[in-house]
């Protein structure tokens, strides 16, 4: 046996929270080790001294086995000399410095625990609350740092001598773990009637009775309520959509396990892994025809949200059912999911038949968060995933507050080699969403420990979130929208080199002042030049376009045909055709938005000329498509005339109009989308050879558009670029606040 060897090892990544100091502290006694280890503000450091080979097999399980939270990014080891210490000990955090990662994500029960969930001779047998140091609520728990009992909701609950040794013991799975409790000591379950009154009976059971006979039920989750309903049940449901006045918009369904996923959607590998990540997000994956589900779960679509139950409650619910639940917002149409028990009562009652609450506090709302197969791309960053840090891919120069744009508001904090975006906000126009952004950009900073010298925010004037930020007291950076999108999309790929930005969305103001949203940009983190987009049409109406995409379908029939194609297939459109033409000849509200341009191709082909939620109409233009014949082409133009190449849909707008007549709307519908793949590729290809750039970036909510988006990547790839897209970071506006940080944190 060689001379015992003491060395320090400094972990970083999201190790704190995560059970990795008693991860540590097992093997390390297991091995024979001495020594400490502790978080500090980098991550955790420990120092190991014993024989080199044990110290040497430690080392390898830092990197090679971490706890199933963990995400070790980097290991860094160095010598030191053996002090003769005794035994291996858990050391306090220091309370000094800033925490790196001082609170996880929420995150699904783990399977230990619901090992003992379901064992009836465990003292948490059907506890809805059981959670370990692997699971369990985090961050919509956590109202100050450091992140410990007291600075959680948990604080109202008093530890029973059990759970406290539990808690106190490094070698038990509960170490740390705040939330802990149990049924004698911890949160409890309640069942209301939907005034908030106490009902007699256990409070499970009922709910789960109610569910059976088909009623909605109010569930109170890890980040705010779901209203509950039998997805099988045509009746239920119909009563839910009328209730919660929502027309068409799907509703999500959680099962009980991945077989049960299986006979209502096609799940690949992605799916399979999406489901089961312990975020438990909401995945979109294309549904299978014939299944038990009521057919107004998701009207119309060729995919559904599916996810698995992430609560202790929910698996209770969930088996006492036996049938597919729908899972969806507890909320009234566009607000905000309600999270505070009065509120759930006051916004909920008039919804539901009953409301099971328990008494653990939600401090932060936060909704499901959304993945799309087959890309795996994060549409929603929100429960489950914020607020992971993300790697910057260049150091910040300064801490940045970034407060995003107006719809879907994510707000970001930067400061050294992190950004950390909040979960979704939602959109900034009501009172109440509003409300939770200014807590959001208080509460961020605070648990970051961003003293932000610089608050980013967007180019509109108009923007809820740009008022804010140009109120403040503080030095402000004013990010272009589709800017902002690119850098996202730099950031979520660790890229901070210069590339073809292809930022198509709805709207963003564009750096002239008119509202951009079909943008190719060469740019990189330090600025943009615009480079090309998409032929401007008016919106007429302004904001009225946006609801009513029949408007857009005219602008752009009279930018195609003129007056003689507007007026021709006008009449077909809607009985104020010759009103919002005359208001398309005034030439206002001018737009290079290609969200808009498929809201015009989806009215066109009679698919929708008024929609009940944002991006309904190129949603189910999609769906259309996807039936349609892959070799139909609507070939579009490329205008190189003017100051900036443009792409002129013109040729196949003219097609569209007739599509409907000829019958085979489906085709064209797929000709749209392959003709307007076709001009971006060429032109990209085009732009970027010109300026020597090797990188295509594809952002912007339009590329939530996977058919869209493949067409489009496989062209690109085709011609030899590199094809850069979004992961982790939503392509749509949920993203723009971390590329607003990384704009900013950039700045001299
Ligand atoms: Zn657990
Ligand atoms: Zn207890």
């Amino acid at each position: 046996m060689g001379a015992a060897e003491r060395r320090e090892f400094r972990v970083e990544g999201t190790v704190q929270g995560v059970g990795f100091r008693p991860f540590v502290y097992r093997h390390a006694t297991r091995l024979g080790l001495s020594g400490w280890v502790r978080n500090d503000t980098l991550g955790v450091l420990l120092q190991a001294e014993g024989p080199p080979d044990a110290i040497d097999q430690l080392a390898a399980l830092l990197t090679r086995d971490p706890p199933p939270l963990a995400k070790v990014t980097r290991v860094a080891a160095h010598l030191l000399t053996p002090t003769g210490e005794k035994g291996f000990a858990i050391v306090e955090t220091r309370a000094a410095g800033r925490p790196a990662a001082p609170v996880s994500p929420d995150m699904a029960t783990c399977d230990d625990c619901l090992t003992e969930l379901f064992d009836p001779n465990d003292r948490r047998f059907r506890y809805p609350f059981i959670n370990c140091t692997n699971c369990g609520p985090r961050y919509t728990i956590v109202f100050s740092v450091p992140y410990d009992r007291p600075a959680t909701t948990m604080t109202a609950f008093r530890m029973c001598p059990r759970c406290q040794s539990e808690y106190d013991d490094p070698a038990d799975r509960r170490f740390h773990a705040q939330p802990n409790a149990c049924p004698d000591c911890g949160p409890r379950l309640r069942w209301t009637d939907p005034k908030g009154q106490d009902q007699p009976g256990d409070p499970l059971e009922r709910a789960v009775d109610a569910l059976r006979q088909g009623r909605i039920v109010a569930i109170k989750g890890l980040g705010g309520y779901h209203l509950a309903v039998d997805a099988t049940d045509e009746l239920a449901v119909e009563t839910l959509r009328r209730r919660k006045a929502r027309d068409d918009k799907p509703f999500a369904v959680m099962v009980i396990d991945e077989d049960s996923a299986s006979r209502l959607c096609h799940l690949d590998e992605t799916a399979t892994a999406a489901l089961r990540h312990p975020g438990r997000p909401i995945v979109l994956a294309p549904r299978r025809t014939a299944t038990e589900l009521a057919g107004l779960v998701a009207p119309g679509l060729t995919e559904l949200g599916l996810m698995l139950p992430y609560s202790p409650l929910h698996h209770l619910v969930l088996r006492g059912v036996g049938r597919p639940l729908v899972m969806t917002s507890g909320n009234l149409s566009d607000e905000p999911i309600a999270h505070i028990d009065t509120e759930a009562v006051d916004r909920l009652g008039p919804l539901v038949d009953g409301i099971l609450a328990h008494d653990r506090a939600i401090h932060i709302r936060c909704d499901d968060s959304v993945i799309r197969i087959p890309t795996g791309q994060v549409l929603r960053r929100s429960r489950g995933y914020a607020p992971d840090p993300i790697a910057l891919p260049e150091p910040a120069r300064r801490p940045v507050l970034a407060v995003g744009a107006m719809l879907k508001n994510t707000v970001s904090v930067a400061r050294d080699g992190i950004v950390v975006a909040s979960h979704h906000i939602g959109d900034l126009d009501h009172l109440a969403t509003y409300q939770s952004f200014l807590q959001a950009v208080e509460h961020l900073p605070r648990l970051y420990g961003v003293p932000f010298e610089m608050v980013a925010h967007d180019l509109h004037p108009e923007y809820l979130s740009t008022k804010f930020a140009t109120d403040l007291d503080t030095e402000t950076r004013a990010v272009q929208h589709h800017h902002a999108h690119v850098a996202s999309c730099l950031v979520d790929n660790g890229r901070s080199d210069r590339v073809l930005g292809v930022a198509f969305d709805g709207l963003g103001f564009g750096a002239d002042g008119t509202l951009w949203g079909g943008e190719l940009l060469d740019a990189d983190l330090s600025g943009f030049e615009r480079v090309g987009h998409l032929r401007p049409v008016c919106m007429p109406g302004g904001a009225a376009a946006i609801k009513e995409p029949w408007r857009m379908a005219l602008a752009w029939l009279d930018a195609a045909g003129g007056p003689d194609l507007a007026e021709r297939i006008g009449p077909t459109l809607g009985p104020d055709w010759a009103a919002v033409a005359r208001l398309v000849r005034t030439g206002r509200h001018v737009t290079t938005s290609v969200g808009r341009l498929f809201d015009a191709a989806a009215a066109l082909l009679g698919v929708r000329a008024r929609i009940t939620y944002e991006g309904q109409a190129a949603i189910e233009l999609e769906a259309l498509a996807r039936g349609g014949d892959p070799h139909s082409i609507l070939p579009m133009a490329i205008d190189r005339s003017g100051d900036l190449p443009v792409i002129d849909p013109a040729p196949a707008i003219a097609e569209l109009a007739v599509a409907t007549a000829r019958g085979d709307r489906a085709a064209a519908a797929y000709g749209f989308h392959a003709g307007l793949a076709d001009a971006t590729a060429e032109l990209a290809c085009e732009i970027a050879q010109a300026r020597r750039l090797g990188t295509v970036s594809l952002t912007g909510g339009v590329f939530q558009n996977s058919l869209f988006a493949n067409l489009v990547a496989a062209r690109l790839a085709n011609a030899g670029l590199e094809v850069m897209t979004h992961h982790r970071v939503p392509p749509n506006d949920g993203g723009i606040s971390v590329g607003q940080a990384a704009i900013a944190a950039r700045s001299d």
